[in-house]
């Protein structure tokens, strides 16, 4: 069991072997079509499915004419630009016979690691598959230079997949998954089905003449990277062949693939990260309504603020005190400390008439993690790690 019946949310990597086709005729659309009947069929079932896809640059080379020689970086860049929108294209035209909707999303490395630019992501991309819009991401490769990249879709893919809190990051590969050996010359390769932890002993295995077994930018070495990225935020990660017609059909009828375990759930793993390893940048005291509505998993309104303490922007990590001072929570504000300071003690509906605009509650129930009889988070602390304050 891969645990595909039963995601939620599902991330899904596409590499460029898998859709660029062997001419240069430029995207596979036989395999795209195909594809995306096998998402559709996820989709029909209540799941939520995010496609992570590269081939920006494949694509873009094929389109320029640039294939015979190396590119410079600039040229790479150019290829992208052109590419992209081929590739959206492509995905646009494949799922449209499902009635589905693609939306194209391009992230930099920021975009995962910067708290306040990630919050607004995920805003984003959370409200685009409420609205049952399938995204498709890449990494803005048009403008990113080569410090600041991910430089492979496998550890972005994984990056989203924390970020939105999936329960299944699917790595479609070249190989059917990890092995002991290289398998294209090794005939004592033996293949792992199911890891629940990725020991030293693994590490190296995918690190030795098996770091770059696959084609694309991401050998070996970077689904485990991804993997590991991923099992601390409660994801698990399926790596299987992705060449064939309905590559997750396939996985349910028990093809080939091996299973990296999550540590944790996603909602325990984002909730340990806000209380184990944020420093809070300020505090909020709550009245005793507050407080009590709180530990019931309500929001905090800002009606029931009655202080705001510290300079912190939103987005940052605050302590939540009852007035008797003790610590009730800690979560990510939706308000900078000026702002919550002028909408202190107001109903929600003032909040508008007071700031001109509204980021719903002060601190979403979501994002908040309560202090009392939670659990210590695991060492791994969840997210690793940890998108930093802006
Ligand atoms: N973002 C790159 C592209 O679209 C691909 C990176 C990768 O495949 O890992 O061409």
């Amino acid at each position: 069991m891969s645990g595909l019946e039963t995601a939620k949310r599902i991330v899904v990597k596409v590499g460029s072997a898998l859709l660029i086709g062997d001419n240069d005729a430029g995207a596979d659309r036989a395999w795209l079509a195909a594809f995306a009947s096998d998402v559709a069929r996820l989709r029909a079932r209540g799941q939520q499915v995010l496609v992570v896809s590269s081939g920006a640059v494949g694509l873009g080379r094929r389109r320029l004419g640039l294939l015979r020689r190396a590119l410079t970086l600039p040229e790479k860049q150019a290829a992208a630009a052109a590419g992209q929108s081929a590739l959206m294209r492509a995905w646009e035209e494949a799922f449209e016979p499902h009635g589905a909707i693609a939306a194209q999303v391009l992230l930099t490395r920021d975009d995962t690691e910067v708290r306040r630019r990630w919050l607004n992501a995920r805003a984003t991309v959370d409200t685009l598959l409420a609205l049952g819009v399938i995204p498709v991401v890449n990494e803005n490769d048009t403008v990113v230079t080569e410090e600041i990249r991910y430089g492979d879709n496998d550890r972005l893919a994984a990056r989203v997949a924390q970020m939105i809190g999936a329960d299944v990051l699917v790595l479609l590969s070249d190989v059917d998954g990890l092995y002991t050996a290289d398998p294209r010359n090794n005939p004592d390769a033996r293949h792992l089905a199911r890891l629940s932890r990725l020991t030293p002993e693994i590490e190296a295995m995918a690190g030795g003449a098996n770091a770059s077994a696959g084609v694309g930018t991401g050998g070996m070495a970077t689904k485990l990277a991804a993997a590991r990225i991923a099992q601390s935020a409660g994801c698990a990660t399926v790596i299987t062949l992705g060449r064939r017609p309905a590559p997750l059909a396939a996985l349910e009828a028990g093809e080939r693939s091996t299973i990296i375990e999550p540590s944790t759930t996603p909602a325990a793993a984002y909730k340990a990260w806000i209380a184990g390893s944020l420093a809070p940048a300020g505090a909020l005291v709550v009245d005793a309504g507050a407080a009590a509505a709180l530990k019931r998993g309500k929001s905090l309104l800002a009606a029931g603020v009655r202080e705001v303490q510290g300079r912190f922007d939103k987005g940052d990590a605050v302590v939540v005190r009852d007035e008797a001072g003790h610590e009730v929570a800690r979560g990510l504000i939706r308000y900078e400390a000026g702002d919550a300071l002028r909408i202190r003690g107001l109903k929600s509906q003032a909040v508008e008439q007071a700031l001109g605009y509204t980021s719903g509650p002060m601190i979403h129930a979501d994002d908040l993690a309560l202090s009392h009889g939670r659990e210590e988070p695991p060492a791994s602390a969840g997210f690793e790690p940890a998108p930093q304050g802006a």
